[in-house]
């Protein structure tokens, strides 16, 4: 048969389950592309922004991940910013590749809305690894201005700001107060002018997700003493100075914004049918039509369920997605039936400030407290053993090629 060759744009969540399924399969050549050589694990992001781990724990090593799987896989570090569908050609900054199927799996971004001036001037994201990590070296940063002031935060209050109540966004501030917590007690410096506030466009947390999941959350950013501030929109924001519902203002000395995601800067080049967030519309297949060998997964696609829910961009439906796409383009190499996507979320973890954790699984396991957080540090554990195990291959086939490649130099 002859070998195929795949071209998969993004090494997150969906890029590797994808290369995973491909690589093994051996029937084809695939290259990897990602503008960075590391797949950042942003459902960890919060421990590395709370200090509770290093960058390195949030990272894996993409050229390490592409060598394991042996010479058919390459890794390229390029930022791609057209395609040529008809000639099936992907273009990036410094590469150009041509490809038999594509999967794009180039992920999302913060949705710093036009609309609100300043946002992104004067708020922190995320959602990479620079966000993250500026942000970290920001935060200390201030607080150690804080602590030389005179007086320190005992007079002067120091006010964080969590613009956003999703998954990402409570997590955040739960974690964060719950690092402030554990400095007062390891410092017995006062923390009781340190505020962290959450700001909510709805009632309540977590909008739209299980009864149980909202209320443990609430309770226990209530009790890691989180201000919530709910119905307020954020209607635009100047350097320390937040505006509320056009009308109230607080003052902040650092600010997140986790208020959403759009899809990732690729798709703006890209003419074929999106939604208002920049997501590639896919069929039940996840191909992008009208090219049956185009395959679009994770938040870069508007996912949806068997009964055409539309469901929200997680690292699990990413997962799964991946996993369907690459499925059928190794059906479609051998002149095989596509299958319809069958996405299903099968829980919810949320991390809410060190050991503690709510989780919601199979629609009838519920936890909440230690035994919550064990499940998530077991789940999360686990994904990055099994992938970290899958670099170190990689690592002993360069040691082994180049033995004065060795670890540490
Ligand atoms: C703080 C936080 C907490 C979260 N917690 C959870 C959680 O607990 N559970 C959960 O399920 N989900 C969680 N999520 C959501 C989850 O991380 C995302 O849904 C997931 O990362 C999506 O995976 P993906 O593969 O589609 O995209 P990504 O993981 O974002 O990967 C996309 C990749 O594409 C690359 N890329 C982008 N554009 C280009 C380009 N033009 N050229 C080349 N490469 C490109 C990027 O560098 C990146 O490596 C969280 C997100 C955040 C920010």
């Amino acid at each position: 048969m002859k070998r195929h060759r795949v071209v998969i744009v993004g090494g997150g969540y969906a890029g590797v389950k994808a290369l995973n399924i491909l690589a093994t399969s051996g029937v084809c050549d695939i290259v990897l592309i990602d503008q960075h050589p590391y797949h950042y694990l942003q459902t960890d992001a919060y421990e590395l922004i709370a200090n509770e781990c290093s960058m390195t724990t949030v990272t894996i090593d993409l050229v390490a991940l592409c060598l394991s799987y042996g010479e058919h896989v390459l890794y390229v570090k390029d930022t791609v910013r057209e395609i040529d569908f008809a000639n099936r050609h992907v273009l990036g900054e410094n590469s150009g590749h041509p490809y038999d199927y594509l999967l794009l799996c180039a992920g999302s971004r913060t949705a710093y809305q036009s609309s609100i001036v300043g946002l992104r001037e004067h708020s922190h994201g995320v959602k990479t690894l620079l966000g993250a990590l500026s942000f970290k070296q920001q935060f200390e940063q201030r607080l150690y201005e804080k602590m030389e002031s005179e007086g320190g935060w005992r007079n002067e209050p120091f006010n964080i700001v969590i613009g956003g109540g999703g998954l990402s966004g409570v997590e955040i501030a739960a974690e964060m107060a719950f690092y402030i917590r554990q400095f007062h007690l390891d410092n017995t410096l006062t923390c009781d002018n340190l505020h962290i506030f959450l700001i909510i466009p709805h009632e309540n947390v977590l909008d739209g997700m299980e009864t149980y999941m909202v209320q443990q959350a609430t309770k226990r950013l209530l009790e890691l003493g989180v201000k919530i501030i709910n119905h307020s929109r954020i209607t635009s924001v100047e350097e320390h100075l937040l505006i509320l519902n056009e009308k109230e203002s607080l003052c902040f000395d650092f600010m997140i914004f986790a208020g959403g995601i759009v899809a990732s800067t690729l798709t703006a080049s890209l003419d074929v049918p999106k939604n208002k967030k920049g997501q590639l519309i896919v069929d039940e297949y996840l191909s992008l039509p009208p090219y049956e060998n185009v395959f679009a997964v994770g938040d870069i696609a508007q996912l949806r369920d068997k009964q055409g829910n539309i469901i929200p961009p997680t690292a699990q439906s990413a997962e799964q997605s991946g996993i369907c796409g690459a499925k059928n383009i190794l059906a479609l190499m051998h002149n095989k039936k596509r299958t319809a996507a069958d996405l299903r979320m099968r829980g919810t973890l949320i991390a809410l400030g060190g050991p503690y954790a709510c989780a919601s699984l199979f629609g009838w396991i519920r936890l909440s407290g230690l035994g919550g957080y064990w499940v998530k540090t077991i789940a999360m554990g686990f994904y990055r053993y099994r992938i970290n195990a899958q670099c170190a291959r990689g690592l002993k086939r360069l040691q082994k090629k180049n033995p004065s490649c060795r670890k540490g130099f």
